[in-house]
């Protein structure tokens, strides 16, 4: 075992800086949160990534969990191989758009119609126009640490990497459209029905991660999410279930029905494209059908629908089933499970481990975390520390306290043990320092 990143590591990165912003292409993977410099990832395997300097790492971010399989599997890969023989892109109709929307249609019941396009931003930021179109309604509400791209509405009180960087809001965010979404606290049912009682008439969507996953992982008090599409129902605001994580991650298709929550429009990203850049979002016929061509609803993309993408989904989607998500499961249960255990014998407190499926919230604070005051009341060094001291023991983990880990299906029994390893030293590093 040897610190990380290696040589050759800092020398890319140190040269990516003079080209791209910070090095990279989403801040998140700067390090910034945790310190220091990324590995640089040279290729997947399976259950590992392995960097430019040729060290392996047991992947527990799985590209923000759009690798559910792991890297590069073999039949996503000669799908791929196959589509992109018989070119890249058409900006026409192609068969396999309606492939994939034929198998999401069929294991998401809210998804009666759909539109594909090229990320999970770009998703939720049609489905809010969509609504809005739909209502005649201007304002949007959504929680905070929830997170739902980067569009500029729904930058406010966001998760993930804005809310690691201690960024609040985005500049660039004028005022004005600012001024059109309201953010409620998780889990905060009077605040809810406070909102809806002074503003219900004017607001035309809630939009909800129904496990929220990017303030690390806060899942939803029972009777939240029914209460939440009650009360939106009730006052003609539209319910936009944010799947972009986990559809097609925690079961064969979306969750919310199963969580309470009764959606109009669901958004998906992430996982339906299999590694390539998809976004898709659906729902009710009666709303889709105000979506261009068919109503004055208006939303694009060059590359919607791209034949090699749908390809890669199609054959991620294809193999998915019961098996993949009890291995999901058990996998995930061990990896929790060890986690709080190497934790104990190493004598370090507070640390809490939340998880739904195969998507696990690491906080070092009191559990339980409901929402995202009490997620940003990890201690963030801490975390920082643990964070290098797993990859410095072949472990990579979310490099930032406040994402989700996740856990694909190519985690195995060698996985774990190496993940117990590793975590039991990372652990033993933290108990002398004091939080
Ligand atoms: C990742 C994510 C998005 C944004 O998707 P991108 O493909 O990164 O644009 C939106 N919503 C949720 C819940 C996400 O996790």
């Amino acid at each position: 075992m040897s610190p990380a990143p290696g040589p050759r590591s800092r020398r890319l990165f140190r040269r990516a800086q003079r080209s791209l912003v910070g090095g990279v292409d989403s801040p998140v993977r700067s390090f910034r949160a945790v310190g220091g410099t990324p590995v640089v990832i040279r290729r997947g395997r399976g259950a590992y990534l392995e960097d430019v300097d040729g060290r392996r790492y047991v992947d527990l971010v799985g590209s923000w969990g759009a690798a559910i399989l792991g890297h590069a599997p073999p039949t996503v890969i000669a799908a791929v191989r196959q589509a992109s023989a018989k070119g890249l892109s058409f900006g026409a109709p192609s068969p396999r758009e309606h492939e994939l929307a034929e198998r999401i249609r069929r294991r998401c019941p809210a998804i009666e119609r759909l539109r594909f396009v090229s990320s999970g931003t770009e998703a939720v930021m049609s489905a809010v126009r969509l609504a809005r179109g739909a209502t005649g309604r201007d304002l949007v509400v959504k929680f905070a640490g929830g997170y739902h791209g980067h569009s500029d509405g729904l930058l406010a009180r966001a998760g993930s990497g804005v809310a690691a960087l201690g960024v609040p809001d985005s500049a660039g965010v004028p005022g004005a459209i600012a001024a059109q979404t309201r953010v409620l606290p998780f889990n905060d049912l009077g605040a809810l029905d406070e909102l809806f009682r002074r503003e219900g008439e004017r607001l035309a969507a809630v939009v909800v991660e129904p496990v929220p996953a990017n303030m690390g992982l806060v899942p939803a008090e029972p009777g939240f999410l029914a209460s939440l599409s009650t009360t939106a129902h009730r006052h003609g605001t539209l319910v936009i279930a944010d799947e972009v994580i986990t559809g097609f991650r925690l079961r064969n298709g979306t969750v919310h029905q199963a969580l309470g929550l009764d959606a109009d429009l669901v958004t998906l990203g992430k996982v339906i494209g299999g590694g390539l850049p998809v976004g898709a979002y659906g729902g009710r016929d009666r709303l889709m059908r105000r979506l261009a061509p068919e109503g004055p609803v208006y939303q694009a993309g060059t590359l919607s629908g791209n034949p090699v993408a749908m390809a890669a989904g199609i054959a991620t989607l294809d193999a998915l089933g019961p098996a993949v998500y009890r291995r999901l499961e058990a996998a995930s249960r061990e990896l929790a499970e060890l986690l709080r255990r190497s934790a104990d014998e190493a004598g370090v407190a507070p640390f809490t481990v939340q998880r739904v499926g195969s998507m696990l919230g690491l906080f070092f604070a009191p559990g339980p975390i409901s929402d995202l005051e009490d997620a940003q009341r990890s201690d963030r060094r801490r975390y920082a520390r643990f964070f290098h001291a797993s990859l410095d023991r072949g472990v990579y983990l979310p490099p930032s306290p406040l994402e989700t880990t996740f856990v694909s299906a190519a985690v195995g029994s060698a996985e774990l043990a190496r993940a117990r390893t590793a975590f039991r030293a990372a652990f033993r590093t933290l108990r002398g320092g004091r939080p």
